[in-house]
C-alpha cells in the first residue's frame, strides 16, 4: 500500500485521495479527474501492467515521481471488466460536486469526491461484465462454533435479485460451492483457513475469496440487518438458524457497501433444503462433466448440449436446475408434464419461442434501475418486457388443456402490468440512448411542456436562421454565416477581407469582436446573445423534464418490483419448459417415469453428449440397455462392465448417470424408455486425474473418492465406478475393487455400474446374488478389434490391449514383444495363479532379467493385504482413517 503521507507535504487533493485510499483498503481506486480515471503510486503500476497501458508520472510526492495511469471514461468498462477478471477489486470514485462550486469556495479547495461503488466480480450488474447466459453469485460462508463446527452458505445474484442459503454440514460445504460456483466468496480468516486445512475450498474458487472481518458475521448485528432490508417482506430473519442469519447478514452487508448506499437489490432469501435436491458431489460434477469439460471449456458439456434455451434468464434457470436435480417424484412430474404438454404441440411450442426470444432480460433491467444505474433502455426492456409476457400468457391461455405447472405460468404471465407496458411505450421512444443524462428519449406528444421547450429550442434555430438573412442583407456581406462550437456557442463568422467593415461604421454599434482566425473574423451581438440563451434555457428545461419523467417512471417500475419479477421467473420457466420440449422433439428423447421405487431400467439408452459428437461424424449412437432396478428389502442391481479400451465402457457408465440427472431435473431422456425410483444421491468416478493444487497422487484422489462414495451412498444412491485401483500396483488394485464391489452390494445396497480390467472379479457373480456381469462386445477381424459398442451379457475373455495398443499406432517391433511376452505369461498361468505365472515368466525373459523375481505368492496363503481389508468396516470409516489405512495397506503390501 502507499506510504503514509506526510500531511504538511499535500496537495489538497493528494491529501483528499489518500483520504479516499486509506478508506477502501485492498480496491484500486479508479480517482475521477476530467475525463479520466487515474490511477496512482501502486494501483497505478499494479493497473498499468495488467491493462497493458502506459505508466507516467503526475507531480512528486515526497521528492519522488508519482506513478500515475489513467483510463477514460468512455471506455472504462472494457478496462474494468478486465481488471475483475484477473481478480482484482475496484473503487470508483467520482466527483461528487459541481467544479463550480468547489470554485466559488476559492482557495485551494478541491472539488469533494466520494467512492460511489465498490466492483468485485461478485458485485457486478452491468450487462456487458456479466454472463448473459449464466448467473453470478456473491456467496458467504459463515462458520459457527457450537462445540463442533458448522456452516451455512448464503448466495445472492446481485444482478437479478435471487438469493438463497443453506445449513451445511462441514463435508458437503465443498460440493455446495462446487454447485453453486460463485464468482466472488466472502468468509472470515478463520474460516478460511479451516477450509483449506480440510480440503474443502475447490481449488478454482482460491482466487474468488474476500476475506473479510469478523464482525462482518455477527449474528445479532445480522438479524437486525435482514430485518431493515426484508421489512415488508413474508420473512422472518429469526426463522433461519443463527450460523444462515450470520452468511446472510455478511452478505447483505457486503452488498450494501459495495453499492454505497443504494437499496439493496436482493430479494428475500429461499432456504434450501439440501434434502429436496439430488446430492452430487465435486468430484462427479467434474467427472460427468455437467456444466464444464474437465478440461475447463464449455463445449462438450452435458449443458452446452442440452440447453436450448432462446434468452438470457431461461438460460440461467436451466443451468440452475441441471445443477441442481429435485428428489421430490411429484416436484420432478409437475415439469414433466409441462414438457410433455409442449413436446406434444410443436406448432404451440415454436410460436411460444419465437417470442420469448424478443423478451428482454427483466430482472437484470430491474436492478440496474433499482440501483440507479439504469438507464432509458432499462425502462424500454421492462416495458417491452412486459408487452412479451402478454402475449405469451394469451397464446399460452388459449392453447387451453394445461397442466398445473403452464397454468400457473400462463396466470402470472396474464397478470402483467399491462399499465404500465402501454405507459413506457407512450413515453420512451425508439432506440432510446444508453443514458439519461443525454435526454432525447423521451416521445414527442408523451409531454405538453417537453414538447414546449423542444419547439422553443428548434423554433429558435428558424430564428437564427432568420437572423443570418436580414445580417447578410444589413452588412451586404453575402459570405456571413451564422455558426456555433462548444467554445464560443453562437457566433457570426465572416471571412477575414470582410471583417473590417463590421469593426467600422455603422456596423460598429452591432457586432462585437470575439476571435480572429487566419482566414476568418468572428463576432456576436446582443440579438444573438439574447437568442443562444433562449436556446440554451429551451434545452436544460427540456432535459430537466426529462429528467423528471425519467425519475417519475423508475418510480412506477419499481412500484412493482414484486410483480415484475414474478413475470421474469415465469417467463425463464416457460422458456425453460418449452426449450426441453424442443430438446425431445428433435433429438428423440422420450418421458421418464419418475417414482419413488428403486427401479433404474433403461432401455436404449444414449449418451446425450457423445451422440451429438458421433452424429456429427456421420455415424450412429449404439442405444444400451441398463436394468439396475431393486427392491428396498434387498438393494439395488449391479452391473459389472468388463471390455477393452475404447470399448464404450465409459460413456455406457456416464450415460445412465446422465438419463438420472435430466430426469430428475425434469426433462426428457435420450432412450427408448426409462423408468427411475428418485435417486438421492449420484457418485461418479470415472477416470483418474492428479490432484497437483493438493498434492494428493492419482491413486489417493481415487482412495478419497472412493473413501467418500463408501462412506455416504445409501440404497437409494446410484454410483458408477469405472476402473479403481488402477493406480497401484496390481494385487493392491484388485483386492481394493474387490473389497469396495462387495460392500456396495452387501452394505450399501445401492444401484451401481463398475467397469473394471480385473477379470477375476466377474467371478464375484457366484457369491452377489445382484451382480450380473455384462461386457462391452467387440469382434475380431483380420487380427484387428472392431468396437460394436453393444453392451451384452457375459464378461471379456480378453482385453485386447495390444490391439488397442496397435491402433494407437506403437512401433511393430514393441507389438512383436508384447505378444511374445503375452503368450508366455498366459502359458504359464494355465492351472496357476498369475502371480506364479508372472514369478516364472521372468526367468525365460531377458528383458527382466536384471530385476529379482517377484516373491511367489498363491491363493491360501496368509496375506496381511487381505487381512487388513478384512477388519474395514466401510460404514463407519471417516475419509481421514481411510488414508491412514491406505498407508498402512501400502506398507503391508
Ligand atoms: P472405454 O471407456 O471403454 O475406453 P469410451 O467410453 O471412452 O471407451 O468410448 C470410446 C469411444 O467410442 C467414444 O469416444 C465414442 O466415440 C465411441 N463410443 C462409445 N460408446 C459408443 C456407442 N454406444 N455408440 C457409438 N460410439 C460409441
Amino acid at each position: 500500500q502507499n506510504a503514509e503521507p506526510a500531511s504538511a507535504a499535500l496537495t489538497p487533493m493528494m491529501a483528499q485521495y489518500f483520504e479516499i485510499k486509506a478508506a477502501n483498503p485492498g480496491y484500486l481506486l479508479f480517482y475521477r479527474m476530467g475525463d479520466f480515471y487515474e490511477l496512482f503510486f501502486e494501483d497505478a503500476e499494479i493497473a498499468s501492467a495488467a491493462l497493458g497501458i502506459v505508466l507516467t508520472k503526475r507531480g512528486k510526492h515526497l521528492g519522488q515521481d508519482i506513478q500515475m495511469c489513467g483510463v477514460p471514461i468512455h471506455a472504462a468498462q472494457d478496462y474494468l471488466k478486465k481488471l475483475i477478471s484477473l481478480g482484482h477489486r475496484v473503487a470508483v470514485c467520482e466527483q461528487v460536486e459541481d467544479p463550480a462550486e468547489a470554485r466559488k469556495r476559492g482557495g485551494k479547495s478541491v472539488v469533494k469526491r466520494d467512492v460511489v461503488r465498490l466492483v468485485t466480480a461478485g458485485t457486478l450488474t452491468e450487462d456487458d461484465l456479466l454472463p448473459a447466459r449464466g448467473a453470478n453469485f456473491l456467496a458467504s460462508l459463515a462458520m459457527v462454533r457450537h462445540g463442533e463446527t458448522d456452516f451455512a452458505l448464503a448466495w445472492g445474484d446481485v444482478s437479478t435479485g435471487e438469493t438463497h442459503v443453506a445449513d451445511l454440514a462441514a463435508e458437503t460445504v465443498s460440493d455446495e460451492l462446487a454447485r453453486i460456483d460463485p464468482a466472488e466468496l466472502i468468509l472470515t480468516d478463520a474460516a478460511r483457513t479451516a477450509l483449506t486445512e480440510r480440503h474443502l475450498l475447490p481449488p478454482a474458487l482460491v482466487p474468488a475469496l474476500s476475506v473479510v472481518a469478523p464482525e462482518a458475521f455477527d449474528s445479532e448485528t445480522a438479524t437486525e440487518r435482514l430485518r431493515q432490508a426484508l421489512a415488508g417482506e413474508a420473512v422472518d430473519p429469526t426463522a433461519f438458524s443463527r450460523a444462515a442469519r450470520a452468511a446472510l447478514g455478511a452478505l447483505f452487508a457486503y452488498v450494501e457497501e459495495s453499492q454505497k448506499g443504494k437499496a439493496v437489490a436482493l430479494r428475500a432469501p429461499t432456504s434450501e433444503d439440501a434434502a429436496r435436491l439430488m446430492a452430487i458431489d465435486q468430484a462427479t460434477r467434474s467427472s460427468l462433466e455437467l456444466v464444464e469439460t474437465q478440461r475447463g471449456g464449455q463445449k462438450g458439456s452435458l449443458l452446452s448440449a442440452i440447453d436450448l434455451t432462446v434468452t438470457a434468464a431461461g438460460a440461467r434457470l436451466f443451468a440452475g436446475r441441471l445443477a441442481a436435480p429435485l428428489t421430490d417424484a411429484a416436484a420432478i412430474n409437475a415439469r414433466l408434464d409441462a414438457v410433455e404438454r409442449l413436446a406434444g404441440d410443436t406448432m404451440l411450442t415454436g410460436r411460444l419461442r419465437a417470442d420469448l426470444k424478443a423478451a428482454p432480460d427483466i430482472a437484470r433491467a430491474l436492478t440496474r434501475i433499482a440501483l440507479e444505474r439504469g438507464g432509458p433502455r432499462d425502462l424500454a426492456a421492462i416495458g417491452a418486457g412486459i408487452s412479451a409476457a402478454v402475449a405469451l400468457g394469451q397464446r399460452l391461455g388459449q392453447a387451453g388443456d394445461l397442466p398445473a405447472e403452464l397454468v400457473r405460468i400462463s396466470e402470472i404471465l396474464a397478470a402483467a402490468p399491462q399499465s404500465l407496458a402501454s405507459e413506457l411505450a407512450l413515453a420512451i421512444d425508439d432506440d432510446p440512448p444508453l443514458m439519461a443524462r443525454d435526454g432525447g428519449f423521451v416521445r414527442k406528444g408523451y409531454d405538453g411542456g417537453l414538447d414546449g421547450e423542444r419547439a422553443l429550442g428548434s423554433e429558435t434555430r428558424a430564428v437564427v436562421a432568420a437572423l443570418q438573412a436580414r445580417l447578410i442583407d444589413e452588412t451586404d456581406v453575402r459570405s456571413l454565416k451564422i455558426r456555433h462550437n462548444g467554445v464560443l456557442g453562437y457566433f457570426v463568422e465572416v471571412p477575414a477581407g470582410h471583417g473590417g467593415k463590421l469593426m467600422e461604421e455603422p456596423h460598429r454599434a452591432t457586432f462585437i469582436h470575439r476571435q480572429t482566425l487566419a482566414n476568418a473574423m468572428r463576432f456576436t451581438t446582443a440579438e444573438l446573445a439574447d437568442l443562444e440563451g433562449r436556446i440554451a434555457r429551451a434545452h436544460e428545461a427540456a432535459l430537466e423534464i426529462e429528467a423528471r419523467i425519467f425519475a417519475k417512471l423508475c418510480g412506477e417500475v419499481l412500484g412493482r418490483t414484486g410483480e415484475l419479477r414474478a413475470l421474469a421467473d415465469a417467463l425463464a420457466e416457460l422458456d425453460v419448459a418449452s426449450a426441453l420440449a424442443h430438446l425431445a422433439g428433435t433429438r428423440g428423447y422420450v418421458r421418464p417415469t419418475v417414482d419413488a421405487s428403486l427401479a433404474f431400467h433403461i432401455e436404449g439408452g444414449r449418451h446425450p453428449v457423445v451422440e451429438e459428437m458421433v452424429k456429427g461424424e456421420g455415424q450412429s449412437f449404439v442405444a444400451n440397455d441398463c436394468n439396475l432396478s431393486g427392491s428396498s428389502e434387498e438393494g439395488g442391481g449391479l452391473w459389472l462392465v468388463t471390455g477393452p479400451n475404447m470399448g464404450g465402457k465409459s460413456t455406457f457408465l456416464r450415460q445412465n448417470a446422465l438419463i438420472a440427472i435430466m430426469a430428475q431435473m425434469g426433462a426428457f431422456v435420450p432412450a427408448a424408455s426409462a423408468h427411475i425410483g428418485v435417486v438421492d444421491r449420484v457418485f461418479s468416478r470415472v477416470g483418474a486425474s492428479d490432484d497437483i493444487a493438493h498434492g494428493r497422487s492419482t491413486f489417493m484422489v481415487e482412495m478419497v473418492e472412493t473413501a467418500a462414495i463408501l462412506n455416504r451412498a445409501t440404497r437409494r444412491s446410484l454410483v458408477i465406478l469405472d476402473e479403481i485401483g488402477r493406480g497401484t500396483a496390481t494385487f493392491d488394485g484388485l483386492s481394493i475393487a474387490w473389497a469396495t464391489l462387495e460392500s456396495l452390494h452387501e452394505a450399501t445396497g445401492c444401484r451401481a455400474l463398475f467397469a473394471t480390467h480385473f477379470h477375476e472379479l466377474t467371478s464375484l457373480q457366484k457369491s452377489l446374488s445382484r451382480m450380473a456381469n455384462v461386457t462391452m462386445k467387440v469382434r475380431e477381424w483380420e487380427g484387428e478389434v472392431v468396437f460394436l459398442h453393444e453392451v451384452g451379457k457375459g464378461a471379456a475373455d480378453r482385453s485386447y490391449g495390444i490391439q488397442v495398443a496397435r491402433l494407437a499406432g506403437l512401433p511393430e517391433p514393441v507389438l512383436n514383444r508384447a505378444r511374445h511376452v503375452l503368450t508366455l505369461l498366459e502359458q504359464r498361468s494355465a492351472g496357476a495363479g498369475p502371480s506364479s505365472a508372472v514369478g516364472g515368466v521372468l526367468d525365460d525373459l531377458p528383458l527382466f532379467a536384471h530385476q529379482p523375481p517377484a516373491p511367489e505368492r498363491t491363493g491360501p496363503e496368509p496375506d496381511p493385504v487381505a487381512d487388513l481389508i478384512d477388519t474395514i468396516r466401510p460404514d463407519d470409516i471417516t475419509p481421514r482413517d481411510a488414508i491412514e489405512l491406505l498407508y498402512e495397506l501400502k506398507k503391508r503390501r
